[in-house]
């Protein structure tokens, strides 16, 4: 993981450490239809698990007068859907806050081939 220093979440504001589990979002700007080409270094900002589950799960509608942020939200809404690490980072951040063990021991799962079954619903 890239060194970053402690920053406030683009959202609730609370402060996203450098151990925490987070969603990077990165812009920057560059000049179109103007020439010489120019592009603005690279600024960084981060939203907690938190914040980006509730975007994801629609509890946080984006402002519609508000382009770039619906795009965020976008792009939060595609991670999500597409990782579930940011939920497991989510759901370990509650278990922290709520000062419960970090881990926990789930029963062994038994994937039954097909045709078993069958034979366990009759
Ligand atoms: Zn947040």
């Amino acid at each position: 993981m890239a060194a970053r220093e402690c920053s406030p979440c683009i959202r609730c504001r609370e402060d996203v450490e450098i151990s925490d589990a987070a969603v990077a979002l990165r812009i920057d700007g560059r000049t179109v239809g103007i020439q010489p080409r120019r592009q603005s270094d690279q600024k960084q900002a981060y939203l907690c698990v938190e914040c980006a589950i509730a975007i994801a799960m629609g509890r946080i509608e984006p402002p519609r007068t508000q382009p770039l942020t619906m795009v965020a939200h976008s792009i939060i809404c595609e991670m999500v859907a597409n990782d579930p690490s940011i939920v497991v980072a989510a759901w370990k951040q509650l278990r922290k806050r709520l000062e419960l063990p970090a881990s926990v021991a789930f029963p062994e799962i038994e994937i039954l081939p097909p045709g078993d079954r069958l034979r366990l619903a009759t």
